[in-house]
């Protein structure tokens, strides 16, 4: 795993010159979070937008996530996962995403040389381009995971529909979390999961992994296993998986203890 950054680029032929990531996630909470960790883990420049709403917050102590016996606060949760997702390289802007657009694409509006639009495709190359308050940026893909919020998609054809009997808009997608929009994703609660923050974090990285693989059809599995294991079955070691030395382990196990007794202490 490298970090994973932006690159600036034009977005287009056509004009826009902005920091463009492989995947932009919009939402921060439990889906956000760990899609945006197996994104970057897998080397796409990864940014993340959360504008602070996140329904775990109205949790009053979240005790069915696994490996907190005694639950945690939802604040911790929140904070531990928005600092793992910048430890892997993402960008995290504390910003809401007020319109999300696509250029050269067939789902929505189609931006051209001097701001003329159409609906006529040539390429299936899209480019994504997200506007906050402070800033815009592109990206070539999109995993919405912003319960309960879907504003922002207006310009882009994705279905969108109320959620019984309430009227929440939730997202359809197939079974791997793919919109009915080419590059744009969704997960978590969004899809209509159940409303549980482990389900939704682990919708987050069953869609983020969908998205990896249709980037890189090979990539096989997030591991990190100790040096040697591939060798002792003969094979390669497979893409997305580390090995690392009994020093590196080591030294990943101290840091890891460290840095949670530092939180944990403060
Ligand atoms: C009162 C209450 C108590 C709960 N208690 C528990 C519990 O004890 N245990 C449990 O497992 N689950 C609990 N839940 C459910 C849990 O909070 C949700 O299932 C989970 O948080 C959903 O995760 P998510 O990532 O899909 O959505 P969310 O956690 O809601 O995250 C979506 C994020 O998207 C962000 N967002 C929205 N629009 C934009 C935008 N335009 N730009 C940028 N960001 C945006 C929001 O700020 C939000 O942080 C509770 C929920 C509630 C309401």
């Amino acid at each position: 795993m490298t970090t994973a950054n932006s690159t600036t680029r034009s977005a287009d032929a056509s004009s826009l010159s902005h920091p463009t990531y492989d995947v932009a996630v919009i939402g921060g909470g439990p889906a956000g979070c760990s899609a945006a960790v197996f994104t970057a883990r897998a080397d796409l420049g990864t940014v993340l937008f959360e504008h602070n709403r996140a329904s775990l917050l109205k949790s009053a102590h979240l005790e069915n996530y696994l490996g907190f016996p005694l639950g945690i606060q939802p604040t911790q949760f929140l904070e531990l996962a928005r600092e793992h997702v910048r430890e892997v390289g993402c960008d995290v802007h504390r910003e809401g995403v007020t319109s999300l657009r696509v250029l050269d694409d067939d789902c929505g509006q189609v931006e051209l040389e001097g701001g003329k639009t159409t609906t006529d495709s040539e390429t299936d190359n899209h480019t994504f381009v997200l506007e906050t308050k402070e800033r815009t940026v592109a990206a070539d893909r999109i995993i919405v995971a912003s319960w309960a919020r879907t504003e922002f998609l207006e310009p882009l054809s994705v279905t969108r529909e109320p959620e019984e009997p309430g009227p929440v808009m939730v997202i359809p997608t197939d079974e791997d979390g793919r919109t009915d929009c080419d590059g744009v994703y969704a997960a978590g609660r969004i899809t209509s999961t159940n409303h549980q923050a482990i389900v939704n974090a682990g919708n987050g990285a069953d869609v983020a992994l969908t998205l990896i693989r249709d980037v890189r059809p090979d990539y096989y599995n997030d591991w990190v296993v100790p040096e040697g294991y591939y060798d002792s079955y003969d094979r390669e070691i497979p893409e997305g998986v580390e090995e690392i030395s009994v020093n590196e382990r080591r030294q990943r196990k101290d840091r890891a203890e460290a840095v949670m007794a530092d939180f944990f202490e403060q």
